[in-house]
């Protein structure tokens, strides 16, 4: 009560007083993997309220970043609700999707009445008991809030965006860059279209399409064609009059869900008609470029031949672990086939806890066999003699704009092991996106000491590697992201649906 009076008088006193809350749950859940994710590590990953969202986010690269820095500058009072991620794995459980819309929906209910919400959710999340898990907690929102609240906020294009979705919001707005480099700058943007509608100076009007078609993931890096022209043809599109914002979005094709698939947003300014003719626009371009979006997959046995004399260190993207897609990061299938080959001197990471534990009792420069991570072809563990360098803590930072906007990385007990062919294997107790050099500097690891290097992952890391790696190859390997889409069985998605349906 005390609280509501001492907004009414501070609005008396100055009369553009505004309060606007934060609120995000962000999971890419990729349901071809059978292990959930469980509350349990969504905690072991990232799970903050009230002031410590602020605390963790001001200074990160994350959309939250940029939210908090308009806001603040806008003198308007930031209300924090909830912020959980957990790294991209299965499917959330019942029970955490419970706990989180049950802390977030009280706790809104509890810091109202406030102006606006800025939302995070990530667009792809999807719960046991939910297909559209974001479309639902956005839709709990509104019927909590109200029509008259704006709901404004940030998605990952890759997102599986729901009509529902559209529906309990007012503008989304997608990271352009892939790798995310931008999260920043699109949280400033939304936020400032927050400010700008609260203050009465636009009225965002959101035009949708879901377009029927899936973007081939190697198809998705955003400094080469054809996303790279996609972009180009956004930022020409925003130039037109009334139009605040417009939005590619790459789907994510490791959920089989109906939505699955890419799709478009455009915000207009009061105009309706603009926004679909903005909308009508890109449709055009991609519909007549179709073909463009499927992409080439190269197997590592195309790649071998190469090696050998190019500039190290080489980068191999095991495209069919990606664990910034849901893979568990314990595949060794590029590992073997470098050691078949002769090839030595790699850097791995490898999620194996048991493992670690195994070694915690160790000594560090003994030399000792162990057994780690899975070939997904032949389903062999690795079984190797190896020095073990060092183990303990493997909590690391990053300062610098990487892909996902973090600064806190932590990967739980770690194992820093040498194998006899001078492979470095880092085994971790908590999986990790390789996505920061400092994985490997934190704990005295010299990147460009190797001939190969072995990350996990697709686009994402480039924005970490790309400063140490001149030749990098996005390799097509198996997995629970493998890159060759037409191989996973969908029983859910929609139809039609290019290049399932080539219609
Ligand atoms: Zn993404």
């Amino acid at each position: 009560m005390d609280d509501v009076l001492i907004i009414i008088v501070y609005n008396i006193v100055k009369p553009n007083y505004m309060r606007v809350a934060l609120l995000g749950i962000v999971h890419e859940s990729n349901t071809f993997v059978i292990d959930p994710t469980t509350l349990k590590k969504i905690e072991e990953s990232r799970l903050f309220f009230d002031h410590d969202i602020i605390l963790n986010y001001r200074n990160s690269f994350h959309e939250l970043g940029g939210m908090i820095e308009v806001l603040e500058m806008n003198e308007i009072e930031i209300v924090p609700i909830l912020y959980a991620e957990a790294t991209p794995g299965g499917k959330v459980t019942k029970d955490a999707f419970h706990f989180l819309l049950h802390e977030a929906m009280t706790r809104v209910k509890q810091q109202l009445p406030f102006d606006g919400i800025l939302v995070v959710p990530h667009g792809a999340a999807v719960c046991e008991a939910c297909d559209d898990m974001d479309g639902y907690w956005l839709s709990q929102l509104r019927a909590i809030i109200g029509p008259q609240i704006p709901i404004i906020g940030t998605l990952d294009p890759h997102a599986n965006v729901s009509q529902l979705m559209i529906q309990s919001t007012d503008a989304l707005v997608a990271y352009k860059t892939n790798p995310h480099i931008d999260q920043r700058t699109v949280g400033m943007e939304a936020a400032t279209i927050m400010v700008d509608f609260l203050l009465g100076n636009i009225k965002p009007i959101q035009s949708f399409s879901s377009l029927p078609l899936v973007i081939g993931i190697e198809q998705q890096y955003s400094e080469k064609d054809p996303y790279k022209y996609l972009l180009q043809l956004s930022a020409e599109i925003c130039k037109m009059e009334g139009i605040l914002s417009a939005s590619i979005i790459l789907g994510f094709p490791y959920a089989d869900v109906y939505e699955m698939g890419a799709s478009l947003i455009v915000i207009s300014d009061g105009d309706k008609e603009i926004g679909q003719l903005a909308i009508g626009i890109f449709e055009d371009y991609i519909f007549s470029n179709k073909n463009l979006f499927i992409g080439v997959k190269h197997d590592i046995s195309s790649i071998i031949p190469k090696m050998s004399s190019i500039e190290k260190p080489i980068l191999l993207l095991d495209m069919g672990d990606n664990v910034g897609g849901g893979a568990p990061g314990n595949s060794i299938f590029l590992l073997d086939k470098l050691d078949e080959a002769g090839i030595h001197n790699i850097f791995i990471c490898i999620f194996d806890p048991d493992c670690v534990n195994s070694l915690m009792g160790v000594e560090i420069g003994s030399s000792v066999e162990i057994i780690f991570g899975i070939n997904p072809e032949t389903f062999y563990l690795s079984t190797r003699r190896v020095t073990l360098l060092w183990k303990g803590n493997g909590k690391f930072d990053e300062l610098k704009p990487r892909h996902g906007g973090q600064i806190h990385f932590d990967m739980g007990n770690i194992a820093i092991v040498k194998t006899v062919n001078q492979d470095i294997v880092m085994l971790t107790s908590l999986r990790i996106a390789p996505y920061s050099l400092e994985q490997l500097l934190a704990f005295n690891i010299d990147p460009t000491s190797f001939h190969v290097i072995i990350a996990k992952g697709v686009n994402a890391p480039i924005a970490a590697y790309a400063e140490i790696c001149n030749n990098i190859f996005q390799v097509n390997t198996p997995g629970v992201t493998q890159a060759d889409m037409t191989k996973f069985i969908y029983k859910k998605r929609r139809k039609p649906l290019f290049p399932f349906e080539n219609d």
